[in-house]
């Protein structure tokens, strides 16, 4: 392990301590061609670890294994299933520290940030150990009254899980919660970027005594060729993919092969509505959340702030004034409360929607300029006087910059909404509860928040509409994304 020169002796320790091996079979193993791959600091961009890199037969092993499991796994009682996700819970829990670090270390955020994925990372474990003892049928009469009609659910079979690096434990857990509670094995391949945080998790439930095949992780530095043969497999039954949109287009292109289950989970482009009657402060502390959470690293980041010109310059100056104290630093450093961008792809996507926003007629109110020398740090940056159709309101940025557009009637700030190919949230700040409904409801996108910054929730059906994609995670909705229904015909 090359370690860093700045790395603080808890992160080493950390480090040392994570597994490394592929989780196939319920234990954690090389590689079969010996290959490794290495995991950076977004910090320093220095090495902080190598892992085992799967290839194919790595894949087609984890798929033997998951097989192997199904059946035995799907015949277990539900509430033996609900104790392993509650005991896995609990265990994530008391490790929240660990987890949190790790978090930091391999993609750069804050700490204060990390924790709170934790929290809710965690929550869809204890979610699903609730919902797993809740599946239920239903029974009826036909309505010609010659049959009877019952209504079932199965577990889908097999279930293939790829994650995106920005949530590395929450787009896990909101898979492997559902998956395991439904009685569906699941193979994880993490994002190359992070994939500690993953097996530690498989760990924690290797240590709760879920049986093996259950869950694999094998994460890989080439994703596409290690997952193609897993969706060309007849016995996957199920992909759900968190990712950019750009690939979810492709894997769905793969799954109509043999017609598999999908969830995509894609990008997002989130129009943030300010009215003119809006309680500036607090749609300024919202703003500041939905913008700078995970350090602008969100699918569900505010995008675009559309502004009635009559209350702009009083929120644009406050948003700077808050974003503007947010301190630059390695995410595992005290007091840090905005780390570095994950990777240099990603610093560079960044910096190059300022500096197109800017030739695009944008004036930088605050940051705009990219901070030189190692890691991939980008301060926090406000841009407003942006025409609200301009290039850089159609792409996600994915980072601390908030970009601000001006409106004067509410039809030209529903149409500017939603003139995006995406549709995943969308966000409202008004006192008029009539606006608020209207607004809601005339908005293409799977969630709204209402004078909420934050609209994540584990009880929630989080998920897209247009080209930000299908399915939902969490709530009620989550589980039957790897349930099947079946319906038995009775005289
Ligand atoms: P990405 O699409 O590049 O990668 C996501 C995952 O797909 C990674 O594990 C990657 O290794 C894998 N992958 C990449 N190419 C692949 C291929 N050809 N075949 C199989 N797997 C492949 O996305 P990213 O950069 O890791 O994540 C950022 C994107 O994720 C953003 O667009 C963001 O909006 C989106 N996202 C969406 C949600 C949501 O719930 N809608 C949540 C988080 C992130």
């Amino acid at each position: 392990m090359t370690e860093t020169a700045i790395l603080p002796a808890a992160c080493r320790d950390l480090l040392d301590s994570v597994p490394t091996g592929l989780f196939i079979d319920g234990r954690f193993r090389p590689a079969q061609s010996g290959a490794t791959f290495a995991v950076s600091d977004p910090a320093s961009g220095d090495t902080l670890i190598e892992v085992a890199d799967a290839g194919v037969e790595d894949a087609s092993a984890a798929m033997e294994s998951a097989v192997g499991a199904f059946d035995a796994w799907a015949a277990t009682a539900p509430r033996e299933r609900s104790e392993i996700l509650r005991a896995a819970f609990d265990l994530v829990r008391k490790r929240a520290d660990d987890f949190a670090l790790l978090m930091s270390l391999e993609l750069g955020r804050a700490l204060p940030d990390s924790v709170n994925e934790v929290n809710y990372g965690a929550e869809f474990l204890r979610w699903f150990a609730e919902e797993a003892v809740r599946i239920n049928g239903r029974y009826t009469t036909s309505p010609s009254g010659n049959g009877r009609i019952l209504v079932t659910h199965q577990p889908v079979g097999v279930a293939l899980a790829i994650t995106p690096w920005n949530f590395p434990l929450a787009m896990g857990t909101r898979k492997i919660g559902p998956a395991l509670a439904a009685g569906a094995p699941i193979i994880v391949k993490p994002a190359e970027e992070t994939p500690l945080t993953m097996l530690a998790l498989a760990q924690v439930f290797d240590e709760v005594g879920l049986p093996p095949g259950v869950l694999s992780v094998i994460q890989t530095s080439h994703a596409a060729q290690v997952s193609a043969p897993l969706i060309d497999d007849p016995r996957l039954a199920k992909i759900s993919f968190t990712g950019s949109t750009e690939v979810g287009r492709m894997l769905l292109g793969q799954a109509a092969q043999n017609v598999q289950r999908t969830s995509m989970e894609l990008g997002g482009n989130a129009p943030f509505l300010v009215f003119e009657d809006a309680d500036i402060d607090l749609a300024v502390q919202g703003a500041f959340l939905a913008k700078m959470r995970n350090g602008g690293e969100a699918c569900t980041a505010a995008n675009r702030f559309l502004v009635h010109a009559d209350v702009a310059e009083e929120f644009t100056s406050s948003l700077m004034d808050k974003m503007g104290q947010l301190q630059v630093g390695p995410g595992y450093a005290e007091g840090t409360t905005l780390g570095p961008l994950v990777n240099q792809q990603q610093f560079d996507s960044v910096a190059a929607s300022v500096v197109g926003a800017v030739g695009e007629g944008a004036r930088i109110r605050l940051g705009g300029e990219a901070i030189e020398g190692a890691g991939y740090f980008y301060p926090a940056t406000v841009l407003d006087e942006v025409p609200a159709d301009a290039p850089v309101t159609q792409a996600e940025i994915f980072g601390p910059v908030a970009v601000v557009s001006t409106f004067t009637t509410e039809d030209e700030a529903v149409s500017a909404a939603n003139a995006t190919e995406f549709g995943l949230a969308a966000y409202i700040y008004t006192r008029d509860v009539d606006r608020a409904f209207r607004v809601s409801e005339r908005l293409e996108s799977g969630m709204v928040g209402v004078n909420r910054g934050v609209i994540s929730d584990v009880a929630a059906p989080f998920g897209g509409v247009k080209q930000s994609g299908l399915g939902r995670e969490g709530g009620s909705e989550g589980i039957y994304e790897y349930l099947t229904t079946k319906y038995i015909a009775f005289t």
